[in-house]
């Protein structure tokens, strides 16, 4: 199977899943632009895939930005031609009770979480309607299908993701357009990285005991590596897919939802 000839966007492509994921798709031959807001790491993943022989492009945009993304659709189009594909992957994380979320930090894990795969997904959804063939992956969270002790904002965030999936894959039903999420569990990114440090510092716990502490919440014995979700995406975008709409695919363990 391969993805030759398409094009496809992956926000957040810089680090941990979303580069993952670029490297993914560019291996299977498509062309790739990635974005995120800091331009360096960026820069680099563009010129890391150039270097292995594939095409890819970098274009700095923050998702949670209209005018950027409205940028970041026509410097896409411009490079790739026509975007087939989009990875909704950029994302930030939080934790904090209810009572300490302040309304800033809740309005802005929804605007980026939630607001930015919206903004790219109105950006990127006409041209491949128009062409009657468009991969739209989402990526959520195991926290958008359940809750957990002081992720309100973020699982608000991620719950959103996949109510948003659910009702674009309904609109584009039967057009050769599909959307869906994939959910995974704790994945071995910076975003867990900085997860566990806050735990240690907020706990006083070895990084350790609070790693353990967060794979026992959602009842993982590991951390999984982001090319386990890449290879998860790849599926999604390739055109046996194309049945597949709607869905919100937990990439973890057995039992591990919360
Ligand atoms: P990282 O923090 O490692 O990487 C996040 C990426 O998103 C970076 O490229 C970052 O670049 C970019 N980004 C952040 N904010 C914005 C923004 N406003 N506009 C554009 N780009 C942005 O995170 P992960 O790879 O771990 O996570 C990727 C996605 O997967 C997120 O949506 C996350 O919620 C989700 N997820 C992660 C899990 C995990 O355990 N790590 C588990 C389940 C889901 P820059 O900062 O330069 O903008």
């Amino acid at each position: 199977m391969t993805l030759a000839g398409r094009g496809a966007v992956v926000t957040g492509g810089s680090r941990g899943i979303g580069l993952a994921v670029a490297r993914a798709l560019a291996e299977a031959g498509a062309a790739v632009v990635v974005a995120a807001r800091a331009p360096d790491g960026l820069e680099a993943v563009a010129r890391a895939l150039c270097a292995a022989g594939r095409r890819a492009w970098a274009v700095p945009c923050d998702v949670a930005d209209p005018e950027g993304v409205r940028t970041l659709a026509r410097e896409a189009e411009a490079r790739l031609g026509h975007v087939d594909i989009l990875v909704n992957n950029a994302g930030i994380s939080h934790s904090a009770s209810v009572q300490k979320t302040t309304l800033e930090e809740w309005q802005r894990i929804l605007t980026v979480n939630a607001t930015g795969p919206f903004l790219c997904t109105q950006a990127f959804l006409p041209g491949m309607r128009a062409r009657g063939w468009g991969r739209v992956v989402n990526i959520a969270s195991v926290a958008g299908l359940g809750g957990g002790k002081y992720i309100a904002a973020y699982s608000a965030s991620k719950h959103a993701v996949i109510g948003f999936t659910r009702s674009v894959a309904a609109e584009v039903a039967g057009t050769g357009v599909t959307v869906n999420a994939v959910c995974p569990g704790y994945v071995d990114t910076d975003m867990t990285r900085q997860s566990v440090s806050r735990i240690a510092a907020k706990t006083g716990m070895s990084p350790v005991d609070a790693l353990r502490a967060a794979l026992d919440t959602t009842g993982q014995r590991r951390l999984i590596p982001p090319e386990e979700v890449a290879s998860a995406v790849l599926a999604l975008c390739h055109g046996a897919g194309s049945a597949t709409n709607g869905e919100a695919v937990v990439i973890a363990e057995a039992g591990s939802r919360r």
